[in-house]
């Protein structure tokens, strides 16, 4: 499988460690709100990933975090904690806001059949391995305590900007953001590893450490938990391309300073999702969550089919009238699919073979999610029978994850209803029609012997001048 990697800014053959078992680490949400679409776009993309490898004969064992702790309003140190921003905006504690949006963060991922991974852990479960980590950065001389904070020093690094090679100027974390520099720290891209002073006043989860006690930046809680479950390698590690600099980059730098080696082979990184305004925020009063999609009448499926209408590494915009077309494709291609019947029939039947290579094909290179549906759209077009395709859809959809089978069936059941509702219409105009006959032959008794038939199917009968009419008790 050729995969782009943000490291080497190249599509490579993606070869684990320790086949067949691939290490996956993705950064999870910080949970101080719910998720926007554009999050979830990340999220279905990483997920794609993970079924495809998966489909492709891998063992992924995948670990998320939860960021409950540390990620402050600017990626580069300063601002409120994020976490108490939302606590007070609720008028609740931070524990609370981080169970009630992680949860709703996972509801969106069942609605959106975004696979949760096998192991999820919220950074503030693991604050002895985070000051682990930062005391051995100290001891080997990367990591240094200033004025109440403990940064890591990037100057110690050969290498800082792993991502953006050209655009170092550019980078430097003050300049960037317009923010005043920190006069802690040594160098301006320093970042700080555990805080006990900045915004503290008001901290709700501080921990003791041997600096004081304070709370873990952000950037640690990756590394450690990466470490923690999947060791001293990683094959890939995911997320929104907002976060290569500088949550990756400081990722990078922390754990192969105290690793003393390289650390994860494979950076893969999903364009944003931008909105009319050009960037997704939280902050906007109504902003887009799958709720409100919902409560606008969408299936969260065409929001899917939306995101895999299109590459992970191209921007993706979003409008209403874009997610409407990607609702009526779901629409019609459900009911292509109801419309196959259902019969014997095996993935694997040679007759489906060019459809298959053309799937794997399609993914293969650089997870071309696009294509893949051009496959299937091509499977559907293809002059096979019915239990093959129905076979092949199913197994498409291992990675996909449209629901493709579920819900024609339930498209093939409501027609069944609708044509049983409809048998017994044409049964009531039939007895309707023999008794109007009777009547007519003025044979009274037979008339009111089908209306007494008629009244045992619950059907009331009116004459009326202008023939008879009926309805059901
Ligand atoms: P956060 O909850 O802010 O930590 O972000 C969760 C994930 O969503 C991270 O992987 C971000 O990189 C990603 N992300 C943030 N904004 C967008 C966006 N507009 N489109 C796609 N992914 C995004
Ligand atoms: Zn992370």
């Amino acid at each position: 499988m050729l995969l782009y990697n943000s490291l080497s800014r190249t599509r490579e053959e993606f070869v684990p460690n320790n086949p067949p078992v691939v290490k996956m680490y993705t950064c999870g949400p910080t949970v101080y709100h719910y998720a926007h679409i554009g999050n979830l776009r990340s999220y279905i993309c990483e997920d794609v990933l993970e079924k495809y490898l998966r489909y492709a004969g891998y063992d992924v064992k995948r670990v998320m975090n939860i960021t409950d702790v540390g990620h402050l309003t600017s990626d580069a140190d300063t601002g409120e904690d994020k976490m108490l921003k939302g606590a007070k905006r609720e008028h609740k504690s931070v524990m609370d806001i981080a169970a009630f949006y992680t949860d709703a963060f996972f509801d969106d991922c069942r609605k959106l059949n975004i696979r949760k991974p096998d192991t999820v852990q919220p950074a503030t479960g693991c604050i002895a391995e985070f000051i682990h980590l930062i005391e051995v950065l100290i001891e080997k001389g990367y990591a240094y305590f200033s004025e109440g904070n403990v940064y890591f020093d990037t100057a110690k690094l050969d290498e800082y900007y792993v991502f953006n090679k050209h655009e170092q100027e550019n980078l430097v974390i003050g300049a960037r953001e317009g923010v005043e520099m920190d006069k802690a720290k040594r160098n301006p891209t320093d970042f700080v590893l555990w805080f006990t002073k900045s915004k503290f006043e008001d901290q709700e989860l501080k921990w003791d450490s041997p600096w004081g006690v304070g709370y873990p930046g952000w950037h640690i809680e990756c590394s450690g938990i990466s470490m923690k479950y999947l060791g001293e390698d990683l094959d890939i590690h995911c997320g929104g391309i907002d976060n290569a600099f500088p949550h990756h980059t400081n990722e990078i730098a922390q754990s192969e300073a105290y690793l003393g080696h390289k650390w994860c082979n494979f950076w893969f990184h999903v364009m944003h999702l931008n909105d009319e305004t050009g960037k997704m925020s939280k902050s906007k009063g109504d902003f887009l969550t799958v709720s409100l999609l919902e409560r606008k009448g969408y299936d969260p499926m065409a929001y899917r089919l939306f995101c895999l209408g299109s590459h992970y590494r191209r921007t993706l915009a979003f409008s209403w009238a874009n997610l409407d077309n990607a609702a009526a494709s779901y629409k019609k291609l459900i009911e292509r699919i109801a419309n196959l019947t259902p019969g014997e029939g095996s993935a694997d039947d040679v007759s489906a073979a060019p459809y298959k290579a053309a799937f794997k094909e399609a993914l293969d290179n650089d997870l071309n999610t696009s294509l893949a549906l051009t496959a299937l759209y091509d499977l559907l077009k293809a002059d096979i029978a019915d239990g093959v395709k129905l076979a092949v859809i199913g197994d498409f959809d291992r990675v996909l994850s449209l629901n493709l089978l579920e819900a024609a069936a339930k498209v093939r059941e409501k027609k069944t209803e609708e044509s049983a509702d409809e048998q017994p219409d044409a049964e009531v105009a039939a007895l309707i029609e023999e008794r109007t006959a009777a009547k007519k032959a003025k044979n009274y008794a037979e008339a009111d012997r089908i209306r007494n038939v008629l009244k045992e199917m619950g059907i009331l009968l009116t004459d009326t001048p202008q023939g008879v009419k009926w309805q059901r008790e």
